[in-house]
């Protein structure tokens, strides 16, 4: 596949958030490195190793889909966060593409896009609330989410 560079990290939490999240779940809660913690980081890069090219078939297949149809996150709360964390210019490099509960998070000014992470639809709020809770932002964060939630009531 020559329209998408996957890298390794990416595919694992594809894995890990995407095809597999209740097995994996642990890891997103746990975050010690403890025994369980291991042996699912184990599991993952057994599945990686054994299941590569279908992975990536399969990402791609899901990118390519949410790329054609402009199936971009516009949460303005997300891209704020995404400013906040990663600098104006690291998060204008960033393009979120999302289909069904995945979001492929990818650097388009490659010569060829790179696809860095995948994070699961309910990781954008908690993108969001690390970014903004315990600053004077999180009352303006939530008159945006009223709005929004709104607007999607009455399309
Ligand atoms: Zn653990």
């Amino acid at each position: 596949m020559t329209d998408l560079k996957i890298k390794s990290h990416a595919r694992k939490r594809y894995v890990e958030r995407i095809r597999q999240p209740s097995h994996y779940k642990h890891l997103s809660t746990c975050k010690l490195n403890c025994s369980e913690c291991q042996k699912l980081n184990g599991d993952l890069q057994c599945v990686v190793n054994n299941f590569g090219r279908k992975i990536d078939w399969e990402i791609g297949t899901s990118y390519r889909e949410a790329k054609s149809n402009n199936w971009i996150i516009k949460d303005f709360n997300f891209i704020e966060a995404i400013k906040e964390k990663y600098g104006e210019i690291g998060a204008g490099r960033r393009c979120f593409y999302r289909n069904k509960n995945a979001v492929f998070v990818v650097i388009e000014d490659e010569e060829v896009p790179v696809l860095v992470t995948v994070l699961d639809i309910s990781m954008v709020e908690g993108t969001v609330l690390d970014a903004f809770v315990g600053t004077n932002k999180m009352a303006s964060v939530f008159s945006a989410w009223k709005f929004q939630a709104k607007q999607r009531k009455f399309r």
